[in-house]
């Protein structure tokens, strides 16, 4: 974005923002229904706790939340801290995506990636769950995608959706081997093809090695403090999806400092 003018750079950015929490908001909307069977569409947002809709002025991402200090405006209970917290965390990643890529079919394609991370990892955490609707769905746009983006081609996009969930089908093989249980499902194989699909082999191979040391990291946390046994189950998609962002943003730096190492 060098020579734009700085009044439309700040003007991009706070618009890349907005739009970035009321997806969030969105995404809130769908990690709470698909897993439940429910419509996307319909019918309005409800407190969970008294089944009042919510109306429009209290469906603002964030604002409402403060204005509302975190309460439902019927029955007083307290809104989960999670719904805000999603809503900044697709702001920034929208906000991120703007001001790596630009104005540009890239910037729109990574926070479109982000926005799929985002979700996938919520309903991951909470229903050790990644829907088909979501992975299926992020390889079809991944591949479509492909012919319009600088940082992959068609080719390197079906080769990386080939090499996640080959990959993936590989250490689900041998950790089965090793421990006779399953770590992980064939969910996480569909996503990381999606994550393939969009930023080709890689990608794909950076994003598997950054969620493997991460959930490895977290696993021995867990452990250490007693809340995790060997057959435990872990929800592997956060990491994946955590890998997929850093791999997106920081991926060409981080290749090219590994390979200055060799
Ligand atoms: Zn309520």
């Amino acid at each position: 974005m060098t020579g734009a003018a700085p009044a439309t750079i700040v003007f991009g950015a706070v618009y890349a923002t907005v739009v970035g929490l009321c997806v969030g908001s969105f995404l809130n909307v769908v990690a709470w229904r698909l897993p439940r069977g429910e419509s996307i569409v319909r019918p309005r947002s409800r407190c969970p706790h008294c089944s009042a809709s919510i109306a429009a002025r209290d469906n603002v991402p964030l604002l409402s939340f403060v204005i509302l200090r975190g309460r439902c405006r019927t029955c007083g209970e307290s809104i989960a801290w999670r719904y805000p917290a999603v809503e900044a965390g697709s702001g920034v990643l929208w906000l991120a995506s703007w001001l790596v890529f630009g104005p540009t079919f890239d910037g729109l394609l990574a926070a479109v990636f982000c926005s799929l991370m985002l979700v996938l990892a919520i309903i991951d955490a909470s229903h050790l769950l990644l829907p088909d609707p979501l992975t299926w769905g992020g390889i079809g746009v991944g591949l479509a995608g492909s012919f319009a983006v600088s940082w992959t081609t068609p080719r390197d996009a079906l080769f990386g959706a080939a090499v996640g969930a080959g990959g993936l089908l590989l250490l689900i093989g041998l950790w089965y081997l090793l421990r006779r249980v399953r770590g992980m499902g064939l969910g996480d194989v569909k996503m990381l093809a999606a994550v393939g699909a969009f930023l080709g082999v890689g990608g794909t191979l950076l994003t598997l090695f950054l969620a493997s040391l991460i959930g490895a990291l977290a696993g021995l946390l867990l452990m250490v403090r007693g809340r995790l046994g060997w057959s435990s189950r872990l929800p592997f998609g956060v990491f994946l999806a955590m890998g997929a962002v850093v791999s997106l943003f920081f991926g060409p730096r981080l290749i090219a400092a590994y390979a200055s190492l060799l």
